[in-house]
């Protein structure tokens, strides 16, 4: 099972997934986190992007394609992905459902966490704390609230088209929020099961 998981900065994006992760024995794959990685090993790509995620802006498609890439190529994580943090446009979207396609693969449900901008603006300056993220800062971190506003609508729209959205309230409490997407997962894995059935029945 593939699953896309997004919403905006501070919604608890990476917290479900790792949990989701550990449920289901999936991997997660945050491209931001994957990205962080490149600046903290001052690779050649890490320095070229460290401003640009510093200032809030997003990396370039076609560079954060070429790293999912890699996992979606790979026979290890093959149907067991969690996308954290993409897709972010209509075109890294349609670029995923390609390349899932390529390889032969689908998505098999997307989760969208929904939290007004007041809790993202706390939960942010309480991770800034912790976690010292440079674009944490409030002022970037709102403005990579505006850049997920601008981009998502299409992204939403997108993954409706195919009946593959569901919507969670991500005020919730992170087991409330689990919970219900342990719920949505699990729905869909015994869906999964009975038209497998269902195909064997039928040879
Ligand atoms: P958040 O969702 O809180 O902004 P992430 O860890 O998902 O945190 O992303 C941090 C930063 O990494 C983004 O602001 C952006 O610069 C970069 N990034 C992550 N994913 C993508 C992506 N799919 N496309 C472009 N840039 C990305």
């Amino acid at each position: 099972m593939n699953i896309v998981i997004f919403g905006p900065p501070g919604a608890g994006k990476g917290t479900q997934s790792n949990l989701i992760a550990k449920k289901y024995n999936l991997y997660q794959l945050s491209t931001g986190e994957l990205l962080r990685n490149e600046i903290k090993n001052s690779t050649k790509l890490g320095k070229n992007i460290s401003s640009i995620i510093n200032s809030g802006n997003l990396v370039s498609n076609d560079i954060v394609s070429d790293l999912i890439e890699k996992y979606i190529s790979n026979e290890i994580y093959r149907e067991r992905l969690i996308f954290d943090g993409y897709p972010r446009n209509l075109a890294q979207a349609q670029n995923l459902d390609n390349l899932l396609k390529k390889y032969n693969q689908k998505i098999d449900i997307v989760l969208k966490l929904s939290v007004n901008l007041e809790t993202i603006k706390k939960r942010i300056l309480e991770r800034k704390t912790v976690e010292k993220r440079l674009d944490d800062l409030e002022e970037i971190a709102i403005k990579r609230y505006e850049t997920y506003e601008n981009n998502i609508v299409s992204v939403i729209d997108f993954y409706k088209q195919f009946n593959l959205l569901k919507v969670i309230n991500g005020e919730l409490s992170v087991d409330e929020i689990s919970n219900e997407i342990s719920a949505l997962i699990d729905a869909i894995k015994g869906w999964l099961y009975k038209i497998r059935q269902y195909k064997y029945a039928s040879i």
